[in-house]
């Protein structure tokens, strides 16, 4: 029993010495209580911060005192979360995941005075099986004195994760690990009347357009975290599933999560953005595609209806459609995707929070 207890508290001791240096706001939070926890002062987090008022919001990311007494990486590489806040460049400080899987998204979070004019790459991209490799990125502003950079692990490779961070002609790389998700081939051996979809010489022109969605790089819509796009907790096909079509076919990631639900239950965007998509196609069936921003895209396939038209501005929450059995589908569901610069990662990483992790 004693031995049991002395473990539990080294390992609490171990979690809460790595939440310093970086933590993320959650509901309920105010200065005071965060002031309280990490045993400082409302002045001083507002000074940390460079705040201008008091209000937080859920997933902001704030500066908290005890960077110096941050454990290193490999010491909380069991649990996935922000690593330590560093100081990589004069004037820039980076908070990264400590560990990532296979398919998550996740957020370079970049504070200091030079934060903003930081340019961020992940150059492990290059060979790998990603839309526009490498890409020179510039942070967005994501709370007071916090930009951030989206990033996305591609699925298939366990190779570190490498990012690379820019200023005044100065680079500085760092990794992170990755692991995998270890989930057997599933083979669906759909029938011909369906698997002939495939084939249907209108998805040359489907495809086409969903990749010059995913090339959109327009400002952050939202404001708010994600939400489910259906009231459901059934889920009948798991993100990153590697599974064949047809018997003997290739292999091939699933890029969402498939939701089982009644054809006609109610399909409503996860957050603010602009419909770049909208209508009946060959494989995806009723597709609504979503840009809110920040390269994030969400998709929902295989709806009977669509209810909303290209260009319209939509809200988190906001009917867009209905769950159907369109296009590569067999029975009822909704098939989510949100993806970062055109890859998918798990939607599970976005729900309920402003940015993932
Ligand atoms: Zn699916």
């Amino acid at each position: 029993m004693i031995l049991t207890f002395l473990h539990r508290a080294v390992l609490l001791t171990a979690l809460m010495t790595s939440a310093a240096g970086a933590y993320t706001v959650k509901p309920g939070d105010t200065l005071f209580s965060l002031a309280r926890t990490f045993g400082t002062t409302v002045a001083e987090l507002t000074r940390l911060n460079g705040l201008t008022g008091t209000t937080l919001e859920v997933g902001q990311v704030l500066r908290v005192p005890g960077e110096a007494a941050a454990p290193s990486p490999a010491s909380t590489s069991s649990a996935p979360g922000p690593g330590p806040a560093a100081q990589v460049l004069p004037g820039v400080t980076v908070t990264a995941p400590a560990a990532l899987r296979m398919g998550d998204a996740f957020a370079l979070r970049l504070s200091g005075p030079r934060a903003a004019e930081a340019r961020v790459r992940f150059p492990s991209e290059v060979g790998e099986d990603v839309r526009q490799p490498a890409e020179r990125l510039t942070p967005v502003a994501a709370g007071p004195g916090v930009h951030l950079v989206l990033g996305r692990v591609v699925l298939g490779k366990t190779t570190p994760l490498v990012y690379e961070i820019e200023l005044d002609g100065e680079v500085q790389r760092r990794s992170v690990p990755v692991t995998g998700l270890a989930q057997p081939v599933q083979r669906l051996n759909l029938p011909p009347s369906i698997s002939g979809r495939l084939q249907d010489p209108a998805r040359v022109a489907e495809d086409a357009a969903v990749e010059r969605a995913y090339a959109r790089r327009t400002a952050p819509l939202w404001t708010q975290p994600f939400q489910d796009a259906v009231k459901v907790r059934a889920q009948s096909s798991a993100f990153g599933q590697p599974r064949t079509y047809v018997a003997g076919g290739p292999v091939q990631y699933h890029f969402g999560t498939d939701y089982r639900a009644p054809a006609g239950t109610t399909v409503s965007a996860v957050n603010d953005g602009t419909v770049v998509m909208a209508g009946q196609y060959p494989v995806r069936g009723g597709l609504v595609i979503i840009d809110h921003g920040a390269g994030v895209t969400s998709l929902y396939f295989h709806q009977r209806r669509v209810t909303v038209k290209v260009g319209q501005i939509v809200r988190r929450g906001e009917k867009i459609g209905e769950v159907g059995s369109t296009g590569l589908s067999t029975g009822p569901h909704l098939h989510l995707e949100l993806r970062v610069r055109g890859e998918g990662t798990d939607p599970a990483g976005w729900m309920n929070r402003l940015w993932p992790k």
